[in-house]
């Protein structure tokens, strides 16, 4: 099994601008997601779950708190370190896939790569990357759809293609914004199936914003943002 990471956040505030006021949105948020653990997060719309999920991998920064793998603090490291934990450490899956649309389903997948060593390195293990990415979409059930662009694809495909590539910087840390958001009640069932596959299979820690219960229940744990704040919850409450 790969190596696993623990995932914790400590006394999270942050507050949006608006106008002359600010919004408070997250208002001392303490969290842990332990090693290969998948925790789902729900909350009212506008509650702050996908400014956790930014905020958690370092798309977006906290006002006060901090943010740690394995007791590490990541928030505070110097751009470049944080930059590589972004690209290598976590990995990204959102509900409208953020395909690029004149990209193959392959080239989508071998993008971050392309981006992180530059055309020329790139070029030169081109060969070596393109069986990894064909690998990874063989791996969510793609294999015959590599030189599909994302408007030849289906709503679970493109959500398929955006996973493989999310697995392309072999993350240790999964951060899902309503994955399954834009999907139907089937199609999302196996969407979630692939990720607790994959979280048992490498031993992915996860964190996966949702909306839906039905999806939420399978995950190991269930937490709520309320207020700004985190609470347990359970799904017999929903
Ligand atoms: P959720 O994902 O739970 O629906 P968000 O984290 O997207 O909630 O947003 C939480 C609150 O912060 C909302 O009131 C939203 O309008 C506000 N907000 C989010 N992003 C920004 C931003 N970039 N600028 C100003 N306000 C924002
Ligand atoms: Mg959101």
């Amino acid at each position: 099994m790969d190596q696993v990471s623990h995932l914790s956040a400590r006394g999270l505030w942050k507050a949006y601008r608006k106008g002359r006021g600010t919004v408070p949105v997250l208002q001392g948020i303490d969290v842990d997601v332990e090693p290969g653990e998948m925790v789902a997060v729900v909350g009212a719309s506008g509650s702050g779950k996908s400014t956790l999920l930014h905020v958690l991998g370092l798309l977006d920064a906290p006002d006060e708190g901090s943010v740690a793998i394995e007791s590490q603090r990541i928030d505070n490291l110097p751009e470049r370190r944080r930059d590589e934990l972004r690209n290598g450490t976590f990995g990204f899956i959102f509900q409208f896939y953020h395909l690029l649309p004149e990209l193959t389903a392959l080239e989508n997948v071998l993008m971050p790569h392309y981006i992180r060593h530059g055309p020329l390195a790139y070029l030169v293990r081109r060969g070596a990357l393109r069986r990894q990415a064909t690998e990874l979409l063989e791996r969510v059930g793609l294999g015959h759809r590599l030189s599909h662009r994302p408007s030849e694809l289906s709503g679970g495909e493109m959500q398929r293609t955006a996973i493989a590539r999310a697995l392309s910087g072999e993350p240790r840390i999964l951060l899902a914004d309503e994955p399954t958001g834009n999907l139907d009640a089937a199609t999302g069932q196996g969407i979630l199936e692939l990720l607790r596959d994959l979280n048992r299979e490498r031993g992915l820690t996860m964190m996966m914003v949702t909306h839906d219960a039905q999806i939420a229940q399978q995950a190991d744990r269930i937490v709520r943002l309320v207020e700004g704040r985190i609470e347990e919850w359970h799904p017999a409450l929903m």
